[in-house]
């Protein structure tokens, strides 16, 4: 029988770099998958199966590499708090080479094979080509909203090697969230800001990664600095107040700006792209030519903010919780990553330049069904000359500044 153990490598070298002769740490087993991963310290992401106690060893010689089940032995007989270790890893130097090995104590009919989760420069050796990983590595994204739009969005560009993250929202995983969100039951009550730092780091465990779980309408300063710090704002709120807000720091600040959303029952969305000079939130709200209307996906909040007003009985309320489909948003969190990868590679050479015919506009509207506010849309492949927008696919529009508009005339 044949298990998989997993270790990482910086943790490995630090630990071979020591002075320690032997040290305690965690492995997590996936029960009946005979899958282990090991850790020396608390990995910055939350783990996941069965934790049992791991000891590290370094053999000072070859016989004691070898004999290292007899030493384990006894230690688990003497040392009651090794009695329960569930695996051994043991390193030894022979000629300027390392050797390594593991086994399961009082299991000898088991083997080991280790194999490393590699450093930093081996890890997106598959994308290189495609997006020049370098260059995303040093850009900074603030996204502000973890939901189904922002935490999608969130991990996506990490896929895609951008390396510095700051994250703002101030819920935590509801039972009625985990349908459309990436985190599952087994996340429920956590805070959305680490949720998301997690997947983040479980792309790229070399991202650097601040949370925020605070109401920015709260702490206008704190989102004023993050604002002012980054390469770009993603405003994936659910509110129109924290809108308006990122959109107003965006134009004082000279920095672009990507809002996304999904009408009522996701039906279909829209992406606004807000950039240094161009038109803003502001100015689109005065000349939109459909609803303004937001898509209710939480009761309470939908209470607090006064989207569902007091006097609207339980069952009708309910009734206004319309919630979409999460393939009915994927294209809109799609798009935001283009749009944002577009952004954050300007000036570098990668292939995604060569959509910049395409993701040329301010405005780009989607519609997943013919019906309410998309009623008049055309059937998709039914459209001659594409005079009119069409269902299922993307229709970009650009569009004058506001010259009353309060928020960017000025600048
Ligand atoms: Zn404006």
């Amino acid at each position: 029988m044949e298990s998989l153990l997993y270790l990482y490598q910086y943790q490995i070298q630090k630990f071979v770099n020591s002075s320690a002769g032997s040290q305690l740490g965690v492995a997590y087993e996936w029960k009946g998958e005979d899958v282990y991963h090991a850790y020396l310290e608390y990995p910055q992401i939350a783990p996941s199966g069965y934790a049992v106690a791991c000891l590290f060893l370094k053999a000072a010689c070859k016989a004691d590499y070898e004999n290292a089940e007899c030493f384990a032995g006894n230690l688990m007989n003497q040392d009651a708090s090794m009695a329960r270790l569930g695996m051994v890893v043991v390193f030894c130097m022979e000629n300027g080479r390392l050797l390594k090995r593991a086994f399961v104590p009082n299991d000898s009919a088991r083997c080991v094979r280790i194999e490393y989760v590699p450093d930093k420069s081996n890890l997106y050796t598959r994308s290189k080509g495609l997006i020049e990983v370098g260059a995303l590595e040093k850009r900074h994204v603030l996204i502000v909203g973890l939901g189904s739009g922002g935490a999608t969005i969130a991990v996506e560009l990490a896929k895609a090697g951008v390396g510095n993250f700051a994250l703002v929202d101030f819920d935590r995983l509801e039972l009625h969230n985990i349908a459309r969100h990436i985190a599952g039951v087994n996340e429920l009550g956590r805070l959305k800001t680490n949720i998301v730092r997690d997947a983040i780091l479980g792309k790229n465990p070399y991202a650097n990664i601040s949370t925020h779980p605070v109401d920015i309408m709260k702490d206008i300063p704190l989102i004023e600095q993050l604002v002012s710090g980054t390469d770009l704002v993603i405003a994936a709120t659910d509110s129109l107040p924290s809108r308006y807000l990122l959109n107003s720091l965006i134009i004082k600040h000279k920095k672009t700006g990507l809002f996304g959303r999904a009408v009522t029952r996701a039906e279909g969305g829209d992406v606004l792209r807000v950039r240094p000079g161009g038109p803003c939130y502001a100015c689109l709200k005065g000349s939109q030519w459909y609803t303004q209307e937001e898509e209710i996906t939480d009761l309470r909040r939908a209470r607090e903010t006064g989207v569902i007003p007091a006097y609207t009985s339980e069952e009708d309320a309910d009734a206004m919780v319309q919630v979409g489909l999460s393939t009915d948003i994927a294209p809109i969190n799609t798009m935001v990553v283009k749009l944002a990868i577009q952004e954050l590679s300007r000036g570098t050479e990668c292939l995604i330049t060569t959509l910049d015919k395409e993701l040329d506009y301010d405005f780009y509207m989607w519609a997943n069904r013919r019906e309410l506010h998309f009623a008049n849309w055309a059937p998709f492949n039914h459209n001659p000359g594409r005079k009119k927008p069409t269902i299922l696919q993307w229709y970009g529009v650009k569009f004058p500044k506001s010259c009353d508009c309060h928020e960017c005339r000025n600048y």
